[in-house]
Protein backbone atom coordinates (compact mmCIF):
# COMPACT_ATOMS: atom_id res chain seq x y z
CA UNK A 1 0.00 0.00 0.00
CA UNK A 2 1.08 3.75 -0.59
CA UNK A 3 0.20 6.79 0.41
CA UNK A 4 -1.56 8.54 3.26
CA UNK A 5 -5.09 9.05 3.63
CA UNK A 6 -6.81 11.53 6.07
CA UNK A 7 -10.49 11.59 6.65
CA UNK A 8 -12.17 14.84 7.92
CA UNK A 9 -10.86 17.87 6.23
CA UNK A 10 -11.38 20.69 9.54
CA UNK A 11 -8.73 22.25 11.02
CA UNK A 12 -7.10 18.97 12.56
CA UNK A 13 -7.39 16.70 8.66
CA UNK A 14 -5.95 19.95 6.71
CA UNK A 15 -3.20 20.81 8.48
CA UNK A 16 -2.73 17.17 9.12
CA UNK A 17 -2.28 16.72 5.38
CA UNK A 18 0.18 20.63 5.04
CA UNK A 19 2.15 19.27 7.63
CA UNK A 20 2.90 15.53 6.10
CA UNK A 21 4.28 17.06 2.99
CA UNK A 22 5.74 19.68 4.96
CA UNK A 23 7.65 16.84 7.24
CA UNK A 24 9.16 15.92 3.83
CA UNK A 25 6.57 13.03 2.26
CA UNK A 26 6.67 12.61 -1.27
CA UNK A 27 4.28 10.07 -1.96
CA UNK A 28 0.27 11.24 -2.58
CA UNK A 29 -1.60 12.50 0.15
CA UNK A 30 -5.68 12.36 0.07
CA UNK A 31 -7.85 14.60 2.05
CA UNK A 32 -11.38 13.25 2.25
CA UNK A 33 -13.77 15.48 3.68
CA UNK A 34 -17.65 14.89 3.72
CA UNK A 35 -18.60 18.48 3.66
CA UNK A 36 -18.89 20.41 0.46
CA UNK A 37 -16.52 23.44 -0.17
CA UNK A 38 -13.31 24.10 0.80
CA UNK A 39 -12.44 23.69 4.61
CA UNK A 40 -13.21 26.62 6.77
CA UNK A 41 -12.41 27.54 10.08
CA UNK A 42 -15.34 26.89 13.21
CA UNK A 43 -14.60 29.50 15.37
CA UNK A 44 -15.63 32.60 13.71
CA UNK A 45 -19.28 30.41 12.82
CA UNK A 46 -20.37 31.82 16.42
CA UNK A 47 -18.97 35.18 16.10
CA UNK A 48 -20.67 36.58 12.68
CA UNK A 49 -19.81 39.97 12.11
CA UNK A 50 -22.42 42.10 11.62
CA UNK A 51 -24.28 39.10 11.49
CA UNK A 52 -23.14 37.96 8.60
CA UNK A 53 -21.86 34.49 8.31
CA UNK A 54 -18.55 34.10 6.62
CA UNK A 55 -16.62 31.13 5.54
CA UNK A 56 -13.12 31.68 6.61
CA UNK A 57 -11.10 29.32 4.65
CA UNK A 58 -8.03 27.05 6.27
CA UNK A 59 -6.28 27.20 2.72
CA UNK A 60 -7.32 27.39 -0.61
CA UNK A 61 -7.56 25.34 -3.77
CA UNK A 62 -4.59 26.83 -4.82
CA UNK A 63 -2.67 25.57 -1.31
CA UNK A 64 -4.22 22.13 -2.19
CA UNK A 65 -2.72 21.84 -5.29
CA UNK A 66 1.05 23.58 -4.84
CA UNK A 67 1.32 20.73 -2.26
CA UNK A 68 0.05 18.29 -4.45
CA UNK A 69 -2.86 17.26 -2.19
CA UNK A 70 -5.89 15.66 -3.40
CA UNK A 71 -8.63 16.75 -1.91
CA UNK A 72 -12.23 14.93 -1.99
CA UNK A 73 -14.93 17.08 -0.27
CA UNK A 74 -19.19 15.67 -0.53
CA UNK A 75 -16.97 12.21 0.19
CA UNK A 76 -17.55 10.21 3.52
CA UNK A 77 -15.42 7.38 4.52
CA UNK A 78 -17.87 4.78 5.25
CA UNK A 79 -15.62 1.65 6.34
CA UNK A 80 -12.06 0.45 7.10
CA UNK A 81 -10.34 -2.54 6.23
CA UNK A 82 -7.51 -3.30 9.14
CA UNK A 83 -6.17 -5.74 7.45
CA UNK A 84 -6.45 -5.37 3.89
CA UNK A 85 -5.15 -1.55 4.35
CA UNK A 86 -8.01 0.01 2.84
CA UNK A 87 -10.87 2.38 3.10
CA UNK A 88 -14.28 2.32 2.03
CA UNK A 89 -16.17 5.84 0.34
CA UNK A 90 -19.64 6.69 0.01
CA UNK A 91 -19.07 6.96 -3.53
CA UNK A 92 -19.01 2.98 -3.78
CA UNK A 93 -14.90 3.14 -4.61
CA UNK A 94 -12.41 2.52 -2.23
CA UNK A 95 -8.98 4.17 -1.93
CA UNK A 96 -5.82 2.04 -0.16
CA UNK A 97 -3.78 3.48 2.55
CA UNK A 98 0.23 3.13 3.41
CA UNK A 99 -1.14 4.98 6.87
CA UNK A 100 -4.14 6.59 7.83
CA UNK A 101 -5.24 9.83 10.05
CA UNK A 102 -8.87 9.62 11.53
CA UNK A 103 -10.03 13.59 12.05
CA UNK A 104 -13.24 13.16 12.05
CA UNK A 105 -14.34 15.65 14.80
CA UNK A 106 -17.06 15.67 16.80
CA UNK A 107 -20.91 16.09 15.87
CA UNK A 108 -23.32 18.22 18.58
CA UNK A 109 -25.16 16.56 20.93
CA UNK A 110 -28.85 16.70 20.44
CA UNK A 111 -31.31 16.65 23.36
CA UNK A 112 -33.59 14.01 23.79
CA UNK A 113 -36.96 15.84 25.63
CA UNK A 114 -40.23 15.55 23.44
CA UNK A 115 -39.59 17.76 20.30
CA UNK A 116 -36.30 17.89 20.48
CA UNK A 117 -35.88 17.49 16.76
CA UNK A 118 -36.63 21.30 16.06
CA UNK A 119 -33.77 22.39 18.09
CA UNK A 120 -31.11 23.58 15.71
CA UNK A 121 -27.74 22.87 16.61
CA UNK A 122 -24.55 24.92 15.48
CA UNK A 123 -20.95 22.96 14.26
CA UNK A 124 -21.06 23.79 10.49
CA UNK A 125 -21.60 26.58 7.61
CA UNK A 126 -24.76 25.88 7.00
CA UNK A 127 -26.08 25.24 10.47
CA UNK A 128 -24.86 28.64 11.42
CA UNK A 129 -26.69 29.75 8.06
CA UNK A 130 -29.68 28.31 9.21
CA UNK A 131 -29.41 30.44 12.28
CA UNK A 132 -28.21 33.63 11.47
CA UNK A 133 -29.74 34.17 8.03
CA UNK A 134 -33.47 34.05 9.56
CA UNK A 135 -34.87 37.71 11.03
CA UNK A 136 -34.01 37.92 14.61
CA UNK A 137 -34.63 41.14 16.05
CA UNK A 138 -37.16 40.71 18.79
CA UNK A 139 -37.55 37.30 18.78
CA UNK A 140 -37.32 34.98 21.59
CA UNK A 141 -34.03 32.55 20.86
CA UNK A 142 -33.92 29.89 23.99
CA UNK A 143 -30.39 28.60 24.15
CA UNK A 144 -29.78 25.45 25.65
CA UNK A 145 -26.34 25.02 27.62
CA UNK A 146 -24.54 27.47 29.19
CA UNK A 147 -21.16 26.64 27.65
CA UNK A 148 -19.04 28.54 25.33
CA UNK A 149 -20.92 27.85 21.99
CA UNK A 150 -23.90 28.61 24.13
CA UNK A 151 -22.65 32.09 25.38
CA UNK A 152 -21.02 33.28 22.34
CA UNK A 153 -24.46 32.10 20.78
CA UNK A 154 -26.09 34.33 23.39
CA UNK A 155 -23.78 37.42 22.65
CA UNK A 156 -23.82 37.02 18.96
CA UNK A 157 -27.61 36.94 18.84
CA UNK A 158 -27.86 39.90 21.59
CA UNK A 159 -26.01 41.72 19.60
CA UNK A 160 -28.75 41.20 16.16
CA UNK A 161 -31.54 42.58 18.19
CA UNK A 162 -32.66 39.09 19.61
CA UNK A 163 -34.50 38.09 23.04
CA UNK A 164 -32.15 35.43 24.67
CA UNK A 165 -32.64 33.14 27.34
CA UNK A 166 -30.05 30.72 28.32
CA UNK A 167 -31.43 27.64 29.96
CA UNK A 168 -28.35 25.40 32.05
CA UNK A 169 -28.95 22.31 33.68
CA UNK A 170 -26.14 22.76 36.22
CA UNK A 171 -25.77 24.96 38.81
CA UNK A 172 -23.31 27.43 36.62
CA UNK A 173 -22.45 28.72 33.61
CA UNK A 174 -19.31 27.22 31.91
CA UNK A 175 -19.17 24.80 34.45
CA UNK A 176 -16.35 22.76 32.21
CA UNK A 177 -14.07 24.74 31.27
CA UNK A 178 -13.90 27.87 33.08
CA UNK A 179 -13.20 29.48 36.35
CA UNK A 180 -16.19 30.06 38.67
CA UNK A 181 -15.17 33.79 39.31
CA UNK A 182 -14.28 34.60 35.41
CA UNK A 183 -17.82 32.85 34.43
CA UNK A 184 -19.60 34.78 36.83
CA UNK A 185 -18.05 37.97 35.37
CA UNK A 186 -19.28 36.83 31.77
CA UNK A 187 -22.73 35.92 33.05
CA UNK A 188 -22.72 39.50 35.09
CA UNK A 189 -21.86 41.44 30.91
CA UNK A 190 -24.61 38.75 29.07
CA UNK A 191 -27.48 39.87 32.32
CA UNK A 192 -26.51 43.54 31.56
CA UNK A 193 -26.96 43.61 28.17
CA UNK A 194 -30.61 41.69 28.39
CA UNK A 195 -29.69 37.93 28.12
CA UNK A 196 -31.74 35.97 30.94
CA UNK A 197 -30.62 32.58 32.39
CA UNK A 198 -32.29 29.94 34.38
CA UNK A 199 -29.62 27.58 36.19
CA UNK A 200 -31.04 23.87 37.29
CA UNK A 201 -32.92 24.04 34.85
CA UNK A 202 -33.77 21.62 31.65
CA UNK A 203 -36.46 21.22 29.07
CA UNK A 204 -39.13 18.44 29.44
CA UNK A 205 -40.78 19.64 25.91
CA UNK A 206 -40.20 21.56 22.54
CA UNK A 207 -43.69 22.22 20.33
CA UNK A 208 -44.83 24.98 18.40
CA UNK A 209 -43.65 28.42 19.58
CA UNK A 210 -43.04 27.39 22.89
CA UNK A 211 -40.57 25.20 25.12
CA UNK A 212 -42.28 23.58 28.80
CA UNK A 213 -39.32 23.47 31.23
CA UNK A 214 -38.52 20.38 33.94
CA UNK A 215 -40.88 22.66 36.62
CA UNK A 216 -43.47 23.49 34.52
CA UNK A 217 -43.31 26.83 33.31
CA UNK A 218 -43.46 27.68 29.63
CA UNK A 219 -42.32 30.16 27.67
CA UNK A 220 -42.95 31.22 24.64
CA UNK A 221 -39.99 31.43 21.62
CA UNK A 222 -39.30 31.35 17.92
CA UNK A 223 -36.29 29.35 17.87
CA UNK A 224 -34.49 26.94 20.22
CA UNK A 225 -31.03 26.19 20.20
CA UNK A 226 -28.75 23.06 21.81
CA UNK A 227 -25.61 23.81 22.38
CA UNK A 228 -24.91 21.06 24.97
CA UNK A 229 -21.68 19.83 23.65
CA UNK A 230 -20.15 17.41 21.47
CA UNK A 231 -19.81 13.95 20.92
CA UNK A 232 -16.90 12.40 19.49
CA UNK A 233 -17.52 10.85 15.73
CA UNK A 234 -15.90 7.42 16.16
CA UNK A 235 -18.28 5.50 14.00
CA UNK A 236 -15.53 4.59 11.30
CA UNK A 237 -13.19 3.90 14.30
CA UNK A 238 -15.38 1.51 16.26
CA UNK A 239 -16.32 -0.25 12.81
CA UNK A 240 -12.87 -1.17 12.73
CA UNK A 241 -12.48 -2.29 16.08
CA UNK A 242 -10.36 0.36 17.21
CA UNK A 243 -10.60 1.20 20.92
CA UNK A 244 -12.56 4.11 21.86
CA UNK A 245 -13.33 5.65 25.15
CA UNK A 246 -15.22 9.03 25.18
CA UNK A 247 -13.70 9.09 21.36
CA UNK A 248 -10.66 7.24 19.81
CA UNK A 249 -8.06 6.12 22.26
CA UNK A 250 -4.26 7.69 21.04
CA UNK A 251 -1.21 7.06 22.58
CA UNK A 252 1.56 9.94 23.21
CA UNK A 253 2.21 9.73 18.75
CA UNK A 254 -1.65 9.74 18.38
CA UNK A 255 -1.27 5.85 17.18
CA UNK A 256 -4.23 4.28 17.66
CA UNK A 257 -4.86 0.59 18.64
CA UNK A 258 -4.81 -1.29 15.36
CA UNK A 259 -2.96 -1.21 12.32
CA UNK A 260 -1.19 1.97 10.54
CA UNK A 261 -3.81 4.37 11.74
CA UNK A 262 -3.60 7.68 14.09
CA UNK A 263 -6.16 9.88 15.28
CA UNK A 264 -6.31 13.64 15.92
CA UNK A 265 -8.69 16.94 16.96
CA UNK A 266 -11.72 16.78 18.58
CA UNK A 267 -12.22 12.97 17.86
CA UNK A 268 -9.00 12.17 19.65
CA UNK A 269 -8.83 10.43 23.12
CA UNK A 270 -5.10 11.12 24.29
CA UNK A 271 -3.92 8.09 26.73
CA UNK A 272 -2.39 10.24 29.88
CA UNK A 273 0.42 8.35 31.66
CA UNK A 274 -2.34 7.73 34.89
CA UNK A 275 -4.55 5.53 32.17
CA UNK A 276 -7.32 7.58 31.77
CA UNK A 277 -7.86 9.58 28.69
CA UNK A 278 -8.59 13.00 27.64
CA UNK A 279 -9.94 14.75 24.87
CA UNK A 280 -9.50 18.75 23.99
CA UNK A 281 -12.04 20.26 21.90
CA UNK A 282 -10.37 23.49 20.91
CA UNK A 283 -9.08 25.16 17.71
CA UNK A 284 -5.26 25.12 18.53
CA UNK A 285 -5.77 21.39 19.64
CA UNK A 286 -6.55 20.54 16.70
CA UNK A 287 -4.23 22.68 14.90
CA UNK A 288 -0.89 21.04 16.70
CA UNK A 289 -2.20 17.67 17.21
CA UNK A 290 -3.42 18.24 13.16
CA UNK A 291 0.62 19.25 12.75
CA UNK A 292 2.28 16.64 15.08
CA UNK A 293 0.03 13.44 13.18
CA UNK A 294 1.04 14.65 9.54
CA UNK A 295 4.83 14.53 11.01
CA UNK A 296 3.31 11.06 12.43
CA UNK A 297 2.03 10.17 9.52
CA UNK A 298 5.15 11.24 7.21
CA UNK A 299 7.34 8.90 9.74
CA UNK A 300 8.44 11.27 12.55
CA UNK A 301 7.70 9.67 15.92
CA UNK A 302 7.31 13.11 18.45
CA UNK A 303 4.78 13.46 21.25
CA UNK A 304 2.26 15.46 21.41
CA UNK A 305 3.35 17.62 24.56
CA UNK A 306 0.82 20.59 24.11
CA UNK A 307 -0.65 22.67 26.51
CA UNK A 308 -4.31 23.41 26.55
CA UNK A 309 -4.98 26.84 25.69
CA UNK A 310 -8.93 28.31 24.19
CA UNK A 311 -10.51 31.30 23.75
CA UNK A 312 -13.72 32.78 23.77
CA UNK A 313 -14.95 35.97 22.83
CA UNK A 314 -18.32 37.63 23.92
CA UNK A 315 -19.29 41.23 23.78
CA UNK A 316 -16.17 43.54 24.32
CA UNK A 317 -14.90 40.69 26.91
CA UNK A 318 -12.07 38.10 25.32
CA UNK A 319 -10.85 35.13 27.71
CA UNK A 320 -8.38 32.98 27.11
CA UNK A 321 -7.01 30.20 28.97
CA UNK A 322 -4.26 27.72 29.53
CA UNK A 323 -2.84 24.99 31.42
CA UNK A 324 -4.78 23.21 34.43
CA UNK A 325 -7.36 25.80 35.84
CA UNK A 326 -8.88 23.35 38.43
CA UNK A 327 -9.89 24.29 41.66
CA UNK A 328 -9.45 27.58 43.55
CA UNK A 329 -6.43 30.18 41.66
CA UNK A 330 -3.25 30.85 43.73
CA UNK A 331 -3.00 34.62 42.93
CA UNK A 332 -4.97 37.08 40.76
CA UNK A 333 -3.39 40.03 38.81
CA UNK A 334 -5.50 43.65 37.64
CA UNK A 335 -5.22 44.10 34.40
CA UNK A 336 -6.12 47.07 32.43
CA UNK A 337 -9.41 48.52 31.61
CA UNK A 338 -10.95 46.19 34.69
CA UNK A 339 -9.68 42.91 32.96
CA UNK A 340 -8.05 40.07 35.27
CA UNK A 341 -5.77 37.27 34.83
CA UNK A 342 -6.03 34.36 38.09
CA UNK A 343 -2.95 31.54 38.12
CA UNK A 344 -2.83 28.42 39.66
CA UNK A 345 -0.31 26.63 41.04
CA UNK A 346 1.33 22.89 41.53
CA UNK A 347 2.46 21.26 44.38
CA UNK A 348 6.06 22.15 43.35
CA UNK A 349 4.93 25.90 43.31
CA UNK A 350 5.40 26.29 39.71
CA UNK A 351 2.88 27.74 37.70
CA UNK A 352 0.54 25.16 36.39
CA UNK A 353 -2.46 27.54 34.58
CA UNK A 354 -3.80 30.50 34.01
CA UNK A 355 -7.22 32.49 32.91
CA UNK A 356 -7.69 35.80 31.68
CA UNK A 357 -10.70 38.10 31.22
CA UNK A 358 -10.66 41.77 30.13
CA UNK A 359 -11.70 43.89 26.91
CA UNK A 360 -11.14 42.15 23.52
CA UNK A 361 -7.45 40.40 23.54
CA UNK A 362 -5.62 42.70 26.50
CA UNK A 363 -4.76 39.50 28.52
CA UNK A 364 -3.68 37.76 25.80
CA UNK A 365 0.06 39.22 26.12
CA UNK A 366 0.10 38.19 29.67
CA UNK A 367 -1.55 34.41 29.22
CA UNK A 368 1.10 34.17 26.34
CA UNK A 369 3.59 34.69 29.20
CA UNK A 370 2.33 32.91 31.45
CA UNK A 371 1.97 29.49 29.25
CA UNK A 372 6.15 30.35 28.76
CA UNK A 373 6.24 30.47 32.53
CA UNK A 374 4.45 27.18 32.67
CA UNK A 375 7.08 25.54 30.57
CA UNK A 376 9.61 26.82 32.22
CA UNK A 377 8.18 24.97 35.32
CA UNK A 378 9.92 26.86 37.99
CA UNK A 379 8.33 27.89 41.44
CA UNK A 380 6.83 31.08 41.68
CA UNK A 381 5.15 33.27 44.34
CA UNK A 382 1.65 34.29 44.51
CA UNK A 383 2.41 37.50 45.79
CA UNK A 384 5.17 37.98 42.58
CA UNK A 385 2.05 36.70 40.44
CA UNK A 386 -0.15 39.29 41.84
CA UNK A 387 2.15 42.30 42.06
CA UNK A 388 1.35 44.20 39.18
CA UNK A 389 4.62 46.14 39.71
CA UNK A 390 6.56 43.24 38.21
CA UNK A 391 5.94 42.49 34.56
CA UNK A 392 5.28 39.00 34.13
CA UNK A 393 8.42 39.22 31.62
CA UNK A 394 11.02 39.89 34.29
CA UNK A 395 9.35 36.47 36.25
CA UNK A 396 9.80 34.58 33.18
CA UNK A 397 13.31 35.88 32.53
CA UNK A 398 14.56 35.30 36.29
CA UNK A 399 12.87 31.68 35.74
CA UNK A 400 14.54 31.04 33.22
CA UNK A 401 18.09 32.40 33.80
CA UNK A 402 17.41 30.26 37.32
C1 LIG B 1 -19.28 27.28 16.44
C2 LIG B 1 -17.96 26.90 17.02
C3 LIG B 1 -17.17 27.88 17.63
C4 LIG B 1 -15.95 27.54 18.19
N1 LIG B 1 -15.20 28.50 18.79
C5 LIG B 1 -14.01 28.18 19.34
C6 LIG B 1 -13.22 29.17 20.00
O1 LIG B 1 -13.60 30.33 20.10
N2 LIG B 1 -12.04 28.79 20.55
C7 LIG B 1 -11.58 27.51 20.47
O2 LIG B 1 -10.49 27.21 20.98
N3 LIG B 1 -12.29 26.53 19.84
C8 LIG B 1 -13.51 26.85 19.29
N4 LIG B 1 -14.25 25.88 18.67
C9 LIG B 1 -13.74 24.50 18.63
C10 LIG B 1 -12.87 24.24 17.41
O3 LIG B 1 -13.37 24.87 16.29
C11 LIG B 1 -12.79 22.72 17.21
O4 LIG B 1 -12.16 22.17 18.35
C12 LIG B 1 -12.01 22.35 15.94
O5 LIG B 1 -12.60 22.92 14.80
C13 LIG B 1 -11.98 20.83 15.80
O6 LIG B 1 -11.34 20.51 14.60
P1 LIG B 1 -11.32 19.00 14.04
O7 LIG B 1 -10.66 19.09 12.71
O8 LIG B 1 -10.78 18.09 15.07
O9 LIG B 1 -12.85 18.61 13.88
P2 LIG B 1 -13.97 19.22 12.89
O10 LIG B 1 -13.74 20.67 12.69
O11 LIG B 1 -15.28 18.77 13.44
O12 LIG B 1 -13.69 18.49 11.50
C14 LIG B 1 -14.00 17.15 11.28
C15 LIG B 1 -14.46 16.99 9.86
O13 LIG B 1 -14.54 15.59 9.57
C16 LIG B 1 -15.66 15.35 8.77
N5 LIG B 1 -16.01 13.93 8.86
C17 LIG B 1 -16.49 13.27 9.96
N6 LIG B 1 -16.67 11.96 9.67
C18 LIG B 1 -16.29 11.80 8.37
C19 LIG B 1 -16.28 10.68 7.49
N7 LIG B 1 -16.66 9.46 7.88
N8 LIG B 1 -15.85 10.87 6.22
C20 LIG B 1 -15.44 12.10 5.80
N9 LIG B 1 -15.46 13.19 6.59
C21 LIG B 1 -15.87 13.05 7.86
C22 LIG B 1 -16.70 16.30 9.35
O14 LIG B 1 -17.76 16.54 8.43
C23 LIG B 1 -15.86 17.55 9.61
O15 LIG B 1 -15.84 18.40 8.49
C24 LIG B 1 -15.50 26.19 18.11
C25 LIG B 1 -16.28 25.21 17.49
C26 LIG B 1 -17.51 25.56 16.95
C27 LIG B 1 -18.37 24.51 16.31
Amino acid sequence: MTGLVIVGAGECGTRAAFSARDAGYSGPITLIGQETGLPYERPPLSKPDAGAVKRHKICAGADLRAANITYRDGISATRIDVAAQSLALSDGTAIGYARLLLATGGTPRRLRCAGAEQALVLRSYDDANAIFSQPLANRHVVIVGAGLIGLELAASLRRLGARVTVLEAGARALGRAVPEPLASRLVARHCAAGVSFRFNCTLDAISKGQVQLNGGDVLPCDMVIAAIGVVPETALAQGAGLECENGICVDGQLRCSGGAIFAAGDCAALRQPDGSVHRFETWRNARDQGILAGRALAGDAACFEALPWFWSDQYDLGLQVVGNVAGAPAASRKLVQDGEILFWLGADGALIGAAGLGAGRSSAKDIALAERLIQAAMPVTPDALSDVGQPLKALLRRATAA
